[in-house]
This record gives structure tokens, C-alpha cells and sequence, in this order.
């Protein structure tokens, strides 16, 4: 249900709606946009019926909100959202940003030459799992927190952000105290306590899109994230599972313009988890930003055999920076810039 009101309000009718609307056990999200404020509100909404909010005064009119994710939904808010990192760094607005890194935090000394590598190409963010998501019990399971430790030296020494994976509820708040995005991986998307975790957190999160998820469905996890209370959600696309071998994932581009058709989060793309191989990342990372993608996410490794995850993913430092100076040229092609 989405309450608008009319422009010239008071805040003490607006104080006066929101206390009617908790009033009824339901949560009011109060949202100042650029033309009006609007309350979105969400809970179970049939207990609305029982108070005539049109009546009240300085409210224009009330209107339900269709869809099943309510906060999210371009209906509840129209215009992009931009979330904003600190330090100048805004993703959702005319710049792209590029968040490059290893796979998995392995040593200090490899980190720190990868993250200096990527900066001078042009990454914004360093990215890589010190919790690492494996398939096998018995492979690399991530450095833990001396991971997170060397992610945050690496990422300062080189003025970079750093984005990390959290795959447990028992350490949102040890990743947070050392990230500048929380990452949920696709094999979490839908791990609700999970998500209902970093929705309580104040840094942003990413939002990877589950390996067999509709659009629908990953959007009502972002959901629980932002009815939680942390808005700083943006997606990743980074592959899904069709019948196509080809490739490790089945990288659905789509999803970036049918997302920011029905929803107002920022999303990027990750071309390394979605094809899985070296050779096909530069073509759709490109293809990612003529989509409109707010970001791209690629992993970057010196050395790919030795690699503890993902080798065949990776790219050269140098094929990296040869990606980004490709990347600025789509990006200027369509009015956007990295
Ligand atoms: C990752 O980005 O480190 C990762 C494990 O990706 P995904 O969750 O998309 O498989
Ligand atoms: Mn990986």
C-alpha cells in the first residue's frame, strides 16, 4: 500500500499517519523523493480497510501495491536508487563502477599485488571470498577472518572498498566490521535468516541472484532485506542453470533491463561466475554495460593454475586492464562513464 501525500504536508500530519499505521501492527517506510513523500506500507494489509487513511488530512490518495515485493518495486519508489559508499563512491548513477579481485583471499602478498593491479586499471572495489562457498567439503573453505583482515589492508593501502561474501548469521557482524558491502552469495539467496541478518546491518549488500531464481524470487529476497531495514540492496546477476552446458551458468543478460524495469535497486553483472571460462568474460562483461548495468564484478588472478578456486575464470591483470579500457568505450557509447 502506498500512501501519497499531498506536496505541502506538515510533519506533524506526517508523524500523525505513521503513529496510526504502527498503531495497527503494520510498518510505515516513509520516503522523501524528489517531487513528494510517500509511505509505503507493508505488513498484512487487510487490517488497512479498517482505517480510512485517505481521509486523513494532507494525504493525496492510497494505492495498493500490486506486485508481491512491495519496498523494492518501482511502484513504491520511480525514480533509480543510488547507493552511496562514502568516499565519492555512488553506484547507480551515471558511473559505473568495477569490483575486481581474486576468487579467494589466498596470501597477503598475492592480495596486495592483485588489488594495486586492478586499481591502477580503474576497479573501484576489490573484491574476494574469505569465506568461500565450495561444493566440496573438502576444498578451500576461505582464510576466515585473517582473510577479512587482509582484504581491508589491501583495499586501504590502494584507496579501494572492499565487497566480501557472508555465508553465516554467526559472522554478519565480524564481515561487517571489516567490509564496505556485505556479499550474499547464490547458493544463499534464499537463506531468509540470513538475509533478515544483513537486513539489520547499516553497510550495504549484494544481492547474487540464486542459481535456479526468477527474477520474482530474487527480488523478494532483496525484500526481506530492505523490510528489515538496511535499503542499501543492489542485484547481481551472475548466471542461472538452463540445459545449456556450454557455458558453467547460462548468463541471463535480460535480467538487467527486466530488473530495472520492475525495480528500483542498482544491479551489476558478474560475466566470471557466469560463463565460467577466461575467454568469454571480456564479451560479456561489454555486453553487461550496453544492457545497463550499474556494475561489473570479475575475478582476477595472477597466476590461474594455481589458483585455489576458480583458475579457469580468472583473467590476466593485464587481459583486465585491456577489459577496462574496452568497458569505457561501450560505456561512453551509451552515455555512461567507468
Ligand atoms: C563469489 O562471487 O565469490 C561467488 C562464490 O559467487 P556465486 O555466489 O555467484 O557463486
Ligand atoms: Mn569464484
Amino acid at each position: 500500500m502506498i500512501i501519497v501525500l499531498k506536496p505541502d504536508i506538515t510533519q506533524k500530519q506526517i508523524d500523525h499517519i505513521v503513529k496510526e499505521v504502527k498503531k495497527l501492527g503494520l510498518k510505515p517506510h516513509v520516503s522523501k523523493g524528489i517531487e513528494r513523500t510517500i509511505i509505503g506500507v507493508v505488513g498484512e494489509e487487510e487490517v488497512l480497510s479498517t482505517k480510512p487513511l485517505e481521509v486523513f488530512p494532507g494525504v493525496e490518495k492510497v494505492m495498493p501495491i500490486l506486485k508481491p515485493y512491495k519496498l523494492v518495486s518501482r511502484e513504491y519508489q520511480p525514480e533509480a536508487s543510488i547507493i552511496d559508499f562514502g568516499r565519492g563512491i555512488k553506484l547507480g548513477g551515471k558511473r559505473i563502477h568495477v569490483m575486481a579481485g581474486p576468487c579467494a583471499v589466498e596470501t597477503q602478498e598475492l592480495l596486495l599485488s592483485i588489488a594495486h593491479k586492478v586499481k591502477k586499471s580503474g576497479a573501484t572495489f576489490l573484491r574476494g571470498g574469505a569465506f568461500k562457498p565450495r561444493t566440496s567439503p573438502y576444498s578451500f573453505q576461505g582464510l576466515g577472518e585473517e582473510g577479512l583482515k587482509y582484504l581491508r589492508e589491501a583495499a586501504d593501502h590502494e584507496g579501494l572498498l572492499v565487497v566480501t561474501e557472508v555465508m553465516d548469521t554467526r559472522d554478519v557482524h565480524l564481515v561487517e566490521r571489516y567490509t564496505d558491502c556485505l556479499q550474499i552469495g547464490a547458493r544463499n539467496m534464499q537463506n531468509f535468516n540470513l538475509l533478515k541478518e544483513v537486513g539489520l546491518c547499516k553497510k550495504p549488500v549484494m544481492l547474487k541472484r540464486g542459481l535456479s531464481s526468477t527474477v520474482k524470487e530474487w527480488l523478494m529476497s532483496a525484500e526481506y532485506i530492505v523490510s528489515t531495514g538496511n535499503p542499501n540492496v543492489f542485484l547481481c546477476e551472475r548466471g542461472i542453470r538452463t540445459f545449456e552446458d556450454s557455458t558453467r551458468n547460462t548468463l541471463d543478460l535480460s535480467a538487467v533491463p527486466v530488473v530495472k524495469s520492475l525495480s528500483h535497486l542498482p544491479i551489476i553483472v558478474d560475466p566470471s561466475h557466469g560463463t565460467g571460462q577466461r575467454h568469454l568474460i571480456a564479451p560479456m562483461a561489454c555486453a553487461g554495460v550496453a544492457a545497463g548495468a550499474d556494475g561489473i564484478m570479475v575475478e582476477v588472478h595472477p597466476n590461474p593454475e594455481k589458483a585455489k578456486s576458480d583458475g579457469a575464470q580468472a583473467l590476466l591483470p593485464d587481459m583486465f586492464d585491456d577489459l577496462m579500457q574496452a568497458m569505457k568505450g561501450v560505456a561512453r557509447a551509451i552515455g555512461r562513464e567507468i
